[in-house]
């Protein structure tokens, strides 16, 4: 099944891709793999799967002891300061800074640690008042206190928009997150300005995601089936 899956979802990439004139290399799948075993990260990684994307800490330590060295992880949930030891140690990316002190934090454990991290900063692009993520008007700001950060390369923008029963009305908010990192992008304020990573969409809207500029997509239900619930 999660093979099939996944190349269902690269077929798609690809189509979505062409459809805008876009390079299909440019677009990265992370595959959402909260609460699934290891062995459907076993199951992915044997399909050409090396990406993963996780909300837990906890559980992505473990799964990461149990993938090898191979495996790379993202961190895409609620990050707490107290958490940035392990977070630290874990992922490649973390995609969900969204405030100074966190950042700050993050920072000085990465220097104790010697190694530097990517980030992105998560943007709260539906204004919803339950959502984390930083204001679309207070992003600027969070950049540039973040920017003097050494162990930090803020490498792009990431949101998760308001749930939708059609995936169409998430698109406003796509373009809306491009448009921003466009302007950031011409104030310098990513690590690399000629790559600047846009992590948007999700098993449901992803194509459209693709469609608005898309470099990192978030998949999980539609590769390894419906989650647990709790
Ligand atoms: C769970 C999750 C996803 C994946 O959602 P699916 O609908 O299962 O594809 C993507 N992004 C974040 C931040 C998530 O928490």
């Amino acid at each position: 099944m999660i093979l099939s899956n996944l190349q269902k979802i690269r077929l798609q990439i690809q189509e979505s891709a062409r459809k805008c004139g876009r390079d299909p290399a440019a677009i990265r799948l992370v595959a959402v793999s909260k609460k699934c075993p290891a062995s459907s990260l076993q199951e992915a990684m044997e399909a050409g799967q090396f990406l993963f994307g996780e909300n837990y800490i906890q559980e992505a330590v473990q799964k990461k002891g149990e993938t090898g060295d191979v495996a790379l992880f993202h961190f895409i949930g609620h990050l707490q300061s107290n958490k940035v030891r392990p977070a630290a140690q874990t992922f490649q990316m973390i995609e969900t800074i969204d405030r100074f002190k966190l950042a700050v934090g993050l920072d000085k454990e990465l220097k104790l640690q010697g190694r530097n991290m990517d980030i992105l900063v998560q943007v709260n692009i539906g204004r919803e008042a339950q959502k984390s993520g930083v204001l679309p008007e207070d992003t600027e700001k969070l950049l540039t206190r973040i920017l003097p950060l050494s162990s930090l390369r803020i490498r792009g923008l990431m949101t998760i928009p308001p749930l939708a029963q059609d995936p169409e009305q998430t698109r406003p908010h796509f373009r809306a997150l491009r448009l921003l990192a466009e302007e950031m992008q011409k104030k310098k304020y990513f690590f690399d300005n000629s790559h600047v990573e846009l992590s948007m969409g999700m098993s449901s809207d992803y194509a459209i995601a693709i469609e608005e500029g898309a470099t990192l997509i978030r998949v999980g239900t539609a590769i390894f089936g419906d989650r647990p619930e709790n």
